[in-house]
């Protein structure tokens, strides 16, 4: 009997994730994310999903960022009860995130009612925090490394994929088929994170290709983060970093704390980590000692090295302050979050500055601004871009093309077939034309909906 794959999101697109297994009439869905940034593509989270979510037997997820775990509060919402696999980091992870997400979404929906911008009366929520929490009881931690049965006569199994706290790959398998789900992947030479595990032998791939097309710099993140910073703080100004609270906030803290020991920016540079979920998120770090590279020393000095700022009211009177300070606030491609008051504040001034840190989606605050955008809209209102904005090449999460056709390299036997996914269509095409030109491999860029056999 057939086992399919259905591409029900994370195809032509970053966002979105979602992988429907199916075989015997038993549905497995692996990540459960929420589309973000275009506008069609938001809207896609509030088209109903082609199955019942009742329907489904089990969800695995990669890992904790929005674009993978972000649905489950819906998904809970239109009725599923079954069982919600993840490492045990990203369980802690989801906790703090998915409230988040809700909370955002109710604030957004009450500022258009407020301001009257929404064709719907009144606007709602995608989900609403306490839709979040309840949701998180379906969490099942699985410890990394170790097989476990989702589903009866199906297997899965965790591997380590750097990128962010609890992230793995995930190796399912179902009626003889091993389909092998890379998640995101870090990169070998993260300043944070361990590299990737090696990949298992799978007949059926599915690899992320959001830098498919791209090759960091020499560089380290180190080089560039030192003059950006120099230059802001010789002229009083301040740098906005906007940050993924899970991830890069950490990275860039460590990046920072590191600059100061050695004396390459002004020790007394005031650094402000102004997302509660980011210093949360630090807080986790030492419960985790195996997923990451930071020794007790290193962490200490990271934590010690800002200020955190938790409540709003903190928040609001940084605005008050002079520079030259340093703000990294969330979200990290600017698409919601504590960092839109920060930029509609210091945007403005000419001795300001941005500096964004990762993959900024098409569509998103953070691409405008990558993109030279002139002005921003903030809350309804357009944003004039008089700052220097900086966009950091060496700091991704992610791998880039070479480091991915290098993973897919230590695989001892050629799989069957290979699906490219969580890329922009330019990204994932050209992983796929590499993986058939330098591996010989069969590869193809599903559609959004499209299912393929394994
Ligand atoms: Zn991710």
């Amino acid at each position: 009997m057939s086992v399919n794959i259905t591409f029900l999101g994370g195809t032509g697109t970053v966002t979105g994730s979602k992988y429907l297994v199916q075989h015997d009439g038993k549905k497995l869905l692996v990540d459960c994310g929420l589309f973000q940034g275009y506008k069609p593509l938001r809207l896609r989270n509030w088209n109903p999903m082609p199955i019942h979510a009742a329907d489904i037997d089990a969800v695995l997820l990669t890992h904790a960022h929005l674009d993978h775990s972000g649905y489950l509060p819906l998904l809970h919402r239109q009725g599923f009860r079954g069982r919600v696999h993840a490492t045990p980091a990203t369980c802690d992870l989801c906790a703090i995130l998915l409230p988040d997400s809700g909370h955002i979404q109710e604030e957004d929906a009450a500022f258009l009612n407020r301001h009257g911008y929404s064709k719907h009366t009144p606007a709602l929520p995608l989900y609403s925090k306490h839709d979040a929490i309840v949701s998180l009881n379906l969490l099942h931690p699985e410890a990394m490394g170790k097989t476990f049965s989702p589903i009866p006569g199906w297997k899965a199994t965790f591997s380590s994929a750097g990128h962010i706290l609890g992230a793995a790959s995930i190796l399912l398998e179902v009626a003889g088929r091993r389909i092998l789900f890379s998640g995101d992947l870090g990169r070998p030479d993260d300043l944070v994170m361990n590299p990737p595990d090696l990949p298992p032998d799978a007949d059926t791939v599915l690899i992320e290709s959001t830098y498919g097309n791209r090759t960091h710099p020499q560089d380290d993140v180190l080089a560039e983060l030192a003059p950006a910073l120099k230059r802001v703080a010789s002229r009083g100004g301040v740098a906005v970093v906007p940050v993924f609270a899970v991830g890069r906030a950490q990275a860039l803290l460590y990046a920072i704390s590191f600059l100061k020991a050695r004396g390459d920016i002004p020790r007394s540079l005031p650094i402000f980590l102004d997302s509660p979920m980011a210093v949360h998120t630090t807080e986790l770090l030492p419960r985790h000692p195996d997923a990451h590279r930071l020794d007790d020393q290193a962490l200490h000095t990271m934590k010690h090295i800002a200020t955190m700022v938790e409540t709003p009211e903190q928040s609001k009177a940084l605005a008050k302050r002079h520079g030259p300070m340093v703000i990294l606030s969330a979200s990290g491609m600017a698409t919601g979050g504590r960092v839109l008051h920060h930029l509609a504040h210091y945007l403005p001034d000419h001795r300001n500055m941005v500096i964004l840190t990762g993959y900024q989606a098409p569509g998103t605050r953070g691409d405008t601004l990558a993109k030279g955008g002139t002005t921003v809209r903030i809350h309804g209102q357009d944003v004039a871009v008089q700052a220097e904005v900086v966009q950091l090449q060496s700091s991704s999460a992610h791998a880039d093309a070479a480091q991915l056709i290098n993973w897919l390299k230590h695989m001892k036997h050629a799989p069957n077939q290979i699906y490219v996914v969580h890329g922009e269509l330019e990204a994932a095409d050209a992983m796929r034309q590499r993986i058939e030109r330098e591996l010989k491999w069969r590869a193809v860029v599903p559609e959004h909906g499209s299912t393929w056999p394994t």
